[in-house]
């Protein structure tokens, strides 16, 4: 059986606005529009829809998808237990029944029949056909559907199809400013104002190094984990290394250029 990694959240995370995301968020749910967030991987897409779920006060359950993510396992299946078989609803039904958002991060590493069993929910039937359990059910009012897509590093069959991008209100996320990246990591980690204004310096500079070829650069998510570290004593250029450089490259003379860097700020 494959793995869905299932997380229902309630309490109101932070979620520091970068753009018009929040106000788009309100006005897709008003209209019952299903919506796809854009961008690399630790850019907030995931603090979003927390932040923006607990605001609408509507459960959120979260799927993350992989290679082997398929419709079974996102609609349900009949389990054995004992002598009996019991249906067991999967996130996506879950989600339509109890009127909850439904978060499909990463949507195109799923596979294509993920997207299939999708379409109906996304246009003006609201509907989700669970075949394998004969039913039909129709979306309540504050059910949402919202996908996640990283399109930096989806290639070839994982692209995803125009006629389901065009299913979707789209809203693109990437690395905020100086200034809202301090106030983020800030909120997060507490770390003193001019470490962390050193963190970001070293995160733009590793973003500006094209010539390196990385596949994903160093994201919010990486300055976050980095600057709890540093808090927690450890020192910066570990921190850096552990939090930033390791995560972004194997490749030796690569990291041992990052380190260079790190060693010219701290
Ligand atoms: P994604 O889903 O895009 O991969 P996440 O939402 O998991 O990224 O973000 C990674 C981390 O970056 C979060 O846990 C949070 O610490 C931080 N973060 C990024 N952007 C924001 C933001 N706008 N407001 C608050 N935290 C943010």
């Amino acid at each position: 059986m494959s793995q869905v990694i299932n997380k229902e959240t309630f309490g109101v995370p932070y979620y520091r606005p970068v753009s018009q995301e929040c106000a788009v968020f309100e006005h897709a749910y008003a209209n019952r529009l299903p919506l796809l967030l854009k961008g690399p991987t630790g850019s907030g897409k995931s603090r979003f829809v927390e932040h923006m779920a607990a605001t609408v006060g509507v459960p959120l359950i979260t799927v993350s998808c992989h290679d082997e993510t398929s419709a079974v396992d996102l609609l349900g299946r009949y389990l054995v237990q004992g002598s009996e078989t019991v249906w067991m609803d999967g996130p996506m039904t879950r989600a339509v029944r109890t009127g909850s958002i439904l978060y499909i991060d990463e949507i195109a590493e799923a596979r294509p029949d993920t997207i299939v069993a999708l379409h109906s929910l996304t246009d003006y039937r609201r509907v989700l056909f669970v075949d394998r359990h004969d039913e039909v059910l129709s979306a309540p009012p504050t059910f949402m559907l919202i996908a996640s897509f990283n399109p930096g590093y989806q290639k070839g069959w994982k692209e995803l199809k125009p006629s389901t991008r065009q299913r979707f209100v789209s809203i693109g996320f990437d690395y905020p400013s100086e200034q809202v990246e301090a106030e983020i990591i800030s909120a997060e980690s507490s770390l003193e104002t001019s470490q962390i204004k050193k963190l970001i310096t070293l995160a733009n500079k590793i973003r500006n190094l094209v010539e390196l070829g990385l596949t994903e650069t160093v994201s919010t998510r990486l300055i976050v984990n980095a600057a709890h570290l540093m808090k927690g004593g450890l020192p910066p250029r570990l921190a850096c290394d552990v939090a930033i450089v390791q995560p972004i490259t194997d490749d030796l003379e690569t990291a041992r250029a990052l380190r260079d860097l790190i060693a010219l700020i701290f």
